[in-house]
């Protein structure tokens, strides 16, 4: 409150009711900052070194709570010549606070996933983090880490190569990296048990039934992308195989969704009505499986595809394998970018495979 009458500046302690400095209160008001800045760091830093996801996240994790990623605010605080603008929403300017939370596509993806979009009041970054994460459970701290890392992996993808990346991209890249660690973290050595041994080799389908088995492969940036699928009986025989190529598509998830709904195009066009298609992308297969999947985006649309084709056809089972089970096609996936268009086998697989079956 401003006196009314003029009165010459003075200097005033704040800790004091009466604005007069005294040691007890400067000391009181030590402790005090001393107490709040190691109590809210040091339970944020435990719970970050608490968390079970990959070192590069976990770094990632470390810069992003030291704040020294190279977010354009940061830049610029740094008297770095950039333009602060967000590259998502272009309305804002890149924070912190902005690109890991307000900014309308970290909502987007926040909503996409199964966290929710949490806080997105927080009037500062700290806030955010404080009120978010420390106070989140260990799995949901690991699963917002994980989400973190994926949305600056999407912004990194977008300001250097203007790729932009789902909303519904960036919720199963973060699944993805996740567990591909944990399976490899998980994965005993070479003599496993019968159980996994099963989901790590192929096997053949029950009598009566085929298997079509599917992958995709991408050509680093260049959006050359391509596809193999074979198909094999229940004897393990071989029945027919396909190889496709195309372009335009950087992204792996999205080759191996295109991969699948061109496999399940082809066994439309065979007419085989009753079988089981493999694929070893996890994150697919659980959206081709999810009842509830929804996502606009391109991916999401490839998708429904996928589900439409697999209720047109009828008796089709879809089933996630490990990479090591689907080499026959990942073979032909790798073999698509020396050829052009369609390569078609029936009855006599390609010399290329041939050891594979
Ligand atoms: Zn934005």
């Amino acid at each position: 409150m401003l006196p009314v009458r003029a009165v010459s500046d003075k200097v005033c302690w704040k800790f004091e009711s009466k604005g007069r400095y005294t040691a007890k209160s400067a000391y009181r008001q030590l402790q005090n900052n001393r107490t709040a800045v190691a109590g809210t760091s040091t339970q944020l830093w435990q719970k970050l070194w608490n968390c079970m996801v990959p070192p590069k996240v976990l770094n990632f994790g470390w810069r992003l709570f030291r704040e020294i990623l190279p977010v354009l605010s940061i830049l610029q605080a740094r008297r770095m010549d950039v333009l602060n603008i967000c590259p998502h929403c272009h309305s804002n300017e890149e924070s912190f606070l902005h690109l890991f939370v307000q900014c309308p596509y970290a909502r987007n993806v926040w909503l996409a996933s199964d966290l929710g979009w949490l806080n997105p009041g927080a009037a500062t970054w700290k806030e955010w983090l404080t009120g978010v994460f420390q106070s989140a459970s260990k799995d949901r701290a690991e699963a917002m880490l994980m989400l973190l890392w994926s949305l600056w992996s999407a912004r990194n993808q977008k300001v250097w190569h203007h790729h932009h990346t789902p909303p519904m991209g960036v919720v199963l890249m973060a699944s993805r990296v996740l567990h591909e660690w944990l399976d490899v973290k998980a994965k005993p050595s070479v003599s496993s048990t019968h159980g996994e041994s099963a989901a790590r080799t192929w096997s053949r389908p029950p009598a009566g039934k085929l298997k079509i088995n599917s992958d995709a492969s991408v050509i680093g940036r260049t959006g050359m992308i391509g596809g193999g699928m074979v198909c094999r009986d229940s004897l393990g025989s071989f029945i027919a195989a396909r190889t496709w190529s195309g372009n335009g598509c950087m992204d792996s998830l999205l080759a191996e969704a295109l991969a699948f709904r061109e496999a399940l195009t082809w066994a439309v066009s065979k007419r085989w009505h009753s079988f089981i298609i493999e694929s070893d992308s996890k994150l697919l297969v659980n959206a081709v499986n999810s009842v509830s999947y929804s996502d606009d985006s391109q991916l999401g649309l490839i998708i429904f595809d996928c589900k439409s084709l697999i209720s047109e056809i009828g008796n089709v089972e879809c089933r996630f394998i490990y990479r090591s089970a689907n080499g026959v096609a990942h073979l032909l996936a790798t073999h698509s970018h020396s050829l052009s268009g369609y390569g078609d086998w029936e009855s006599v697989p390609p010399p290329f495979i041939v050891d594979q079956l």
